[in-house]
């Protein structure tokens, strides 16, 4: 007899959100007192996250993809309970476990914009993006300049993808000084940027 689990019924996400207690430790600290309680919270957050996760997976990569960038097969995502003043990062893709859903597609959205930028066969055009933001912007310090890009992917993404609350998306993921300043730039380049490619309006 064949038992099936719930993911072997579909296709597995290219983005597998998966919670680890041992790496959860290893982020936030050991916690204190019976591990049980925090291990069953954690398994029942990554289904319900991959029951949000999982009908949208496919046209996440269907965005990336019409803009002509390229992806690894799969990656894990793994939810953690963050300390104070630590942000998502993407390797591994690590974010706050958050049930405000929106708030966790913007970030998985802006960890895989990372992502693709990182992936060598997308390295031609994003240096050619990135020298032009740095020749354009030279005060703007390393960061507001990386995230010009990542933050512009970001929003052409959740765009395309959710085209009734991308907006609510896009305020979910700021708060951080630089990160604000990016969005503040973007906000000003907006009739400029090509979102159906921003990659290559920003590159002229
Ligand atoms: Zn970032």
């Amino acid at each position: 007899m064949t038992i099936y689990s719930r993911s072997d019924k579909q296709p597995a996400a290219r983005l597998s959100i998966s919670y680890s207690l041992s790496y959860d430790w290893l982020v936030r600290g050991r916690p204190e007192g019976d591990w049980r309680p925090i291990l069953k919270e954690g398994l029942e957050y990554q289904e319900a996250a991959r029951a949000e996760w999982e009908p949208l997976d496919r046209l996440v990569f269907e965005a990336y993809r019409a803009m002509g960038l390229k992806f690894w097969d799969t990656w894990r995502a793994y939810p953690v309970k963050f300390p104070e003043a630590v942000n998502a990062f993407k390797d591994p893709l690590t974010f706050p476990m958050t049930k405000d859903w929106e708030e966790m597609f913007s970030v998985l959205v802006h960890e895989l914009c990372h992502l693709h930028e990182d992936h060598p066969g997308n390295s031609p055009r994003y240096q050619a993006c990135l020298d032009r933001v740095r020749a354009d912007f030279p005060r703007e310090n390393e960061t507001v300049q990386f995230h010009l890009l990542t933050c512009a992917l970001q929003r052409a993404i959740l765009m395309r993808v959710f085209p009734d609350r991308w907006k609510r998306m896009v305020n979910r993921g700021k708060g951080h000084p630089d990160l604000n300043r990016s969005w503040q730039l973007i906000d000003a380049l907006e009739r400029q940027i090509d979102w159906a490619d921003p990659w290559k309006s920003l590159a002229k």
